[in-house]
């Protein structure tokens, strides 16, 4: 860091620099424009240093995205390279070689037939694209009825306008605006807050009739698409029961409801594989929406893979004019192709298959935090997972009398060497996938150790009877 020409501030300067100038994402009226938050001066392989030069484990990968691991040599050198060849190319009248080669890489990856990809700036503009390619395909096939779309509560999917509007976690909308009129909801495939005594079966059926109920009334020729992420990531990291995700492709299917499955949590190694829509839940997507872990972080860069179909369907149309008006002055960046393909390297060289091999020792490590009694459930799967406390264990009620306890849990945590998520009361782990099994007990000690500690101070307090 040193070595760097603006470095060399104190991290007190630094966050007094960006208190006074800076506005942080999802920031709250009482301190926006007016807050700092915790600098964090470097990164090397699983750990982040931050202000006191402590070391701690980066939990949650930045934000689900720094899958190889920070400080990445081969990583940071094709950026370099790319630079030096071509720094940028416009997207609107030229194409370059990366963006093509990742194209062709993705596609291999991708479920048979989507075979095309439109490359965006992340998570939000992918999804966005997405939702816009889905209207502009049913405008210019002449059903411009047909595209609400289907989103489900506890999802998220951005922060851009459309893209946020498919929201559905608490206090997403209190305070924003939305294109509601566009947007059906069905509930929250969350088998841990399903109704007491009923079945994971009968609770599966629930679902998927919710669903058929909302197509027969709605009806099919109005609905242009579904979008669900495979895995609820930031709705506290929600695994559908067995079978669900199958049985939702297959209704769309049957009603021409275009299937968006946005894994820009799940792709790129999280779940062990490139795409885990197949691999993982045996569906294939019409549209798949990528970003973050396709640079691991180190670039920003997004985009949704495409059914080859679907354009067909268009060149078949009657509308030779008919104009996709969708475009970003960083589609197709060279450097950041040229990074998603020496990221994809590295995964398809081991980390894929690395990240198969441990994730039974994570899950089993983390789930066995469920013996703390303010731990109702630790759920995930791959190199994700979510630890929810509950009041208690009957009513399992999230922690209502104090909701700050995902950020109690994260200051212990950070004491003793782990960043964690904290997420109302949950805490989110998804650690760069190049952890190492030693590496993973001490991030399950430091979190038991935390949880215990966060429980003596909830009951001291007077807030959690134990
Ligand atoms: N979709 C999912 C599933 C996400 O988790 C996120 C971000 O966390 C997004 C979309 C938005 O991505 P970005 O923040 O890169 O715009």
């Amino acid at each position: 860091r040193e070595e760097m020409e603006f470095a060399g501030n104190t991290p007190n300067a630094v966050e007094a620099i960006a208190e006074k100038h800076l506005v942080q994402p999802w920031p709250v009226s009482e301190t926006i424009g007016a807050e700092a938050r915790g600098f964090i001066e470097s990164g090397d392989g699983i750990y982040v240093t931050d202000a006191e030069g402590r070391r701690l484990i980066d939990g949650p990968a930045g934000m689900w995205c720094v899958n190889v691991g920070h400080r990445n040599k081969e990583l940071s050198q094709v950026m370099y390279d790319q630079a030096m060849a071509l720094s940028y190319n416009s997207p609107w009248y030229t194409t370059n070689e990366p963006s093509a080669l990742l194209a062709e890489r993705l596609a291999g990856h991708a479920p048979e037939g989507v075979g095309h990809v439109f490359y965006t700036t992340g998570g939000s503009s992918a999804v966005e694209t997405a939702l816009r390619f889905m209207q502009f395909y049913n405008n210019v096939r002449g059903r411009p009825e047909k595209k609400l779309i289907v989103s489900r509560e506890g999802a998220y999917h951005g922060s851009t306008y459309l893209a946020a509007s498919m929201n559905g976690r608490p206090r997403d909308h209190d305070w924003m605006d939305s294109a509601k009129e566009q947007v059906i909801k069905l509930s929250c495939p969350n088998p841990f807050r399903r109704p007491k005594g009923m079945t994971l079966e009968a609770y599966t059926d629930f679902l998927i009739e919710e669903f058929r109920a909302t197509i027969e009334k709605v009806g099919a020729d109005r609905i242009g698409a579904f979008i669900g992420e495979p895995v609820m990531a930031s709705g506290g990291v929600i695994v559908p029961p067995p079978g669900y995700l199958p049985r939702m492709r297959a209704l769309c299917a049957e009603h021409e409801i275009l299937f968006i499955a946005d894994e820009v949590v799940t792709a790129f190694g999280r779940l062990g594989h490139v795409f885990a829509s197949k691999e993982v839940f045996g569906i294939e997507p019409d549209m798949i929406t990528f970003a973050k872990g396709v640079t691991s972080g180190y670039f920003p860069l997004g985009g949704v893979m495409i059914r080859s179909k679907l354009f067909e369907d268009l060149r078949q149309s009657n509308h030779n004019d008919a104009m996709f008006a969708h475009g970003l002055t960083y589609s197709s960046h060279p450097i950041g192709c040229a990074v998603a393909l020496k990221n994809l390297d590295i995964l398809e060289d081991g980390l894929l298959a690395e990240t198969r091999a441990i994730s039974d020792h994570f899950q089993s490590r983390l789930k066995a935090l469920e013996e703390l009694p303010l731990v109702g459930e630790v759920r995930g799967l791959g190199l994700m997972a979510g630890i929810e406390c509950v009041a208690d264990h009957v009513s399992n009620n999230p922690l209502t009398l104090d909701l700050e306890v995902g950020k109690r849990i994260d200051r212990h945590c950070q004491a003793l060497g782990l960043l964690v998520r904290p997420l109302i009361n949950m805490c989110v782990m998804s650690p760069p996938l190049t952890i190492n099994r030693d590496q993973i007990d001490t991030m399950a000690e430091i979190l038991h150790k935390s949880i215990a500690l966060t429980q003596d101070e909830l009951v001291r307090e007077g807030l959690w009877k134990g």
